[in-house]
């Protein structure tokens, strides 16, 4: 058995693959070959597929689903669902398998076929909101993700937590009031998308982590066990998803944040802990940002070395 899933599908190579933009194709197109000259023991690949639509109106506004569908286009033009989110022919059908990815790994956490996923997705998700595609993302793939577990399998006690740099909006908004998920962040404060203060705490269900511009390893780690892993602790999830973006990365160009590989080892390991010990181990992570290629290509290849072990 494999511990760890890796879903993966070339179509995530086909969402904008020409426009100059940060989120682009290349965050992608070489991570599958980095991970196999790595040779890990407890790995497997997987294509994710595409998601019923019907799974993605559990977590968004109907009406916007069907006529996000719809925009996207059919022939070589660039349609923006918002100022930073554009979207061409290929999008469709990342998006689709994108969200389709934590469904899949939901299924193969829950049915025994490993461990734990990690989803290399694109586009990202934890910006979309409600009713609303915005920052790269469009539609909540953890969001998805989350609100099938609680519909299918009556899960009441998830953890989301997400250490991308900026804060996961759209995750905070879909899960506000519901008492069934607690989303923790840590996040450059301030920064886009300007939410994730202290007082946005939902219904005692929000830990938002602002961190100031500058903020290194230490530090940082000092407050992600305070305020995260002893959280949890507290907790106790029966499912922990992972909002896993990596442009906390002090290579990154889009933020001021200064971690290094080797404390997105430390992240893993912690929250791969807490999954041990509270939800036999059940962990999906699915990737949000990171926009240096070299620092996000292996910051992906610590994740998956610690997952997998
Ligand atoms: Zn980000």
């Amino acid at each position: 058995m494999a511990i760890t899933k890796i879903f993966y599908h070339t179509d995530f190579e086909n969402h904008i693959p020409t426009l100059n933009n940060p989120e682009c194709s290349k965050r992608v197109a070489n991570i599958i070959n980095l991970i196999k000259e790595e040779n890990f023991a407890n790995i497997s690949f997987v294509e994710p597929n595409k998601i019923k639509k019907e799974l993605i109106y559990a977590a968004h506004d109907k009406n916007f689903v069907d006529e996000t569908l719809n925009k996207f286009p059919e022939n070589d033009e660039i349609v923006y669902l918002d100022q930073e989110t554009p979207v061409s022919q290929g999008s469709k059908d990342a998006t689709l398998r994108a969200a389709g990815a934590g469904i899949d790994a939901v299924e193969s956490i829950l049915d025994g076929s490993c461990k734990n996923a990690f989803c290399i997705v694109r586009p990202p998700g934890h910006h979309a909101c409600i009713d609303r595609s915005m920052g790269f993302c469009v539609f909540n793939n953890v969001a998805v993700a989350a609100h099938y577990l609680i519909n299918k399998y009556s899960f009441s006690n998830i953890a989301i937590i997400d250490f991308d740099v900026h804060h996961g909006n759209g995750t905070q908004d879909i899960f506000y009031n519901n008492k069934n998920v607690n989303y923790y962040s840590t996040h450059q404060f301030p920064l886009y998308p300007g939410t994730g203060d202290l007082n946005e705490t939902g219904v005692g269900n929000i830990f938002n982590v602002p961190l100031v511009s500058g903020t290194a390893s230490d530090t940082y780690k000092k407050l992600f066990q305070e305020k995260i892993i002893n959280q949890l602790k507290i907790q106790k999830p029966d499912f922990m998803i992972i909002s896993a973006g990596f442009d906390a990365h002090s290579a990154d160009p889009l933020a001021n944040i200064n971690l290094v590989e080797n404390d997105f080892s430390y992240i893993t390991d912690q929250l791969k802990m807490i999954a041990n010990n509270y939800c036999e181990g059940r962990l999906l992570s699915m990737l949000e940002g990171g926009y240096d290629i070299n620092a996000l290509e292996q910051s992906i290849l610590t994740h998956i070395k610690i997952l997998q072990t």
